[in-house]
């Protein structure tokens, strides 16, 4: 028979419920709610950690984000990876990634591809920080400074520079192709596609990562204009600059949430327009009869559900770890709908699967796709797993943070934060928004069977570190470092 290629497309910050196929009201995703007419569709997949560097490491590696420790980032080298083994059974191998800088070389996402381009090297430079507050001169950083010591001159010194900011940039033209921080989706899909058409045949994995629904929100003005949601250059720049303002009530920020969730839609549709030309692509070169395609997301965005904006690894709500999964595979001659909760770490040995290869014995997860196909895929609980505030990875003292874990079944979710030394019950059933954690002495069934889960999970963490591994990643980021300090000096 001849082999199945691979297409995983990866959409960062792409939340479940904003796709049409799992129910949005909105017109975002009419081409993969086709696609899901026969596709192997999941109501409730979840990611095994977030944002990206915590998720990913189970999309390619099949392996809990924590599992060689907190202080490890990324793929360790030489770790057993889906790429790998495609690698091995004679696969060409590509990605195109749009610009994420934690999936690099330097987190060894590049390892087993014949073909890495993350657009890392086309990033603007010297970016100002989104909200368009950085201090211009040595005299505003001293205003801010002096500012700082108290929260009501800090907020007043926040606001009066914001304004003045705004007021500074009224006279600068302004686009939203300049404004966009990372490549636009049309500009990956073109360089896989002319990838795609030099394989002569071969079979391939194809790895897509687009950033489109990424902050700041600057989608195309074509997608705003299909939802009919534009909205002017300058108009974006204010909703971006405003929404990433720090240190303002709930209230105000609320005021804009609808339309800065219009351009979170516009970069979602965009995506999808750019998904159907890459079909279209696979089609017209006679290789879409014989691939599967799956896609899905590294997790979702908040806005403002529970006061937070964007993905930070403060919480682990729902808004965050429920991301779409659509298989499609040529197999599939109709929709095959799974209810049940599937954690992102078993992708990679079912994607595997689904093209006939064995999975590498490494991975922590296994393959679902037998009971796809049946329509038995059984509940189970899923673990999720981060490091409490770690907006920067790069830095070591912000990974040696503390451990935040969600234990999650189709109807409950338990919170357990090792800062704080506390567990939060949530009832999914008659509490979906997670607003009402259960009193301590209820659900206690429930909050024992999660809590023996997640105590399984963390001794089988323990037992099961790698040390071999986990020494070779350190050694990559020292090495790193030292680079580094030499470039300095
Ligand atoms: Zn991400």
């Amino acid at each position: 028979m001849k082999p199945r290629s691979l297409v995983l497309v990866t959409v960062d910050c792409l939340r479940a419920d904003h796709v049409g196929f799992l129910g949005y009201s909105k017109p975002v995703t009419p081409f993969l709610d086709s696609l899901a007419e026969r596709s192997a569709v999941f109501a409730d997949a979840i990611v095994a950690g977030a944002p990206t560097y915590f998720s990913f490491p189970a999309i390619l590696a099949s392996r809990y984000p924590l599992a060689f420790g907190r202080d490890i980032m990324g793929i360790a080298p030489h770790e057993p990876t889906i790429t790998n083994a495609l690698k091995d059974a004679g696969y060409r191998t590509g990605a195109f990634l749009a610009g994420n800088p934690y999936l690099s070389s330097r987190f060894g996402y590049d390892q087993g591809f014949d073909t890495f381009h993350d657009f890392l090297d086309a990033m603007p430079d010297g970016q100002a920080s989104p909200s368009g507050n950085t201090p211009e001169s040595a005299f505003n950083r001293f205003v801010q400074a002096s500012a700082s010591h108290n929260s009501l001159t800090a907020a007043t010194y926040e606001e009066l520079y914001f304004w003045y900011c705004r007021w500074r940039s009224v006279t600068k033209p302004l686009s939203m192709d300049a404004l966009r921080r990372y490549p636009a989706a049309d500009v990956v899909v073109d360089q896989a596609c002319s990838w795609v058409g030099g394989l002569a045949g071969k079979p391939f994995f194809l790895w897509l990562h687009l950033m489109d629904p990424h902050h700041p929100y600057y989608p195309p003005e074509d997608a705003s204009s299909a939802l009919k949601s534009k909205v002017s250059a300058r108009r974006a720049n204010f909703l971006n600059s405003f929404w990433n303002r720090g240190h303002i009530p709930v209230r105000r920020l609320k005021r804009y949430r609808d339309e800065v969730i219009s351009l979170y839609d516009a970069g979602i549709y965009w995506v999808d327009k750019q998904i159907s030309r890459l079909v279209s692509t696979l089609r017209q070169s006679q290789l879409w009869d014989d691939l599967v395609f799956a896609v899905t997301a590294d997790h979702g965005e908040e806005f403002l559900e529970h006061g937070a904006r964007y993905h930070s690894p403060n919480s682990l709500t729902e808004q965050l770890i429920h991301v779409p999964l659509l298989l499609y595979a040529p197999t599939l001659t109709r929709q095959h709908r799974v209810p049940t909760p599937f954690s992102l770490l078993h992708l990679a040995p079912t994607l595997l699967n689904a093209i006939s290869l064995p999975a590498p014995t490494d991975f922590q997860g296994r393959s679902f796709w037998p009971q796809i196909v049946t329509g038995e895929v059984p509940s189970e609980p899923v673990v999720v797993e981060c490091v409490e505030a770690c907006t920067n990875p790069f830095r070591r003292a912000d990974r040696m943070r503390a451990r935040l874990m969600a234990v999650r079944d189709q109807s409950c979710k338990l919170v357990i934060n090792f800062r704080e030394k506390t567990e939060r019950l949530y009832d999914l059933k008659n509490d979906p928004a997670e607003n009402f954690p259960l009193p301590p002495g209820d659900a206690s069934a429930e909050r024992a069977r999660l809590l023996r889960v997640a105590r399984e999970h963390l001794q089988r963490t323990s037992q099961n570190q790698t040390t071999e591994l986990r020494l070779r990643s350190r050694l990559r980021e020292l090495q790193h470092s030292s680079e580094l300090r030499a470039a300095v000096q």
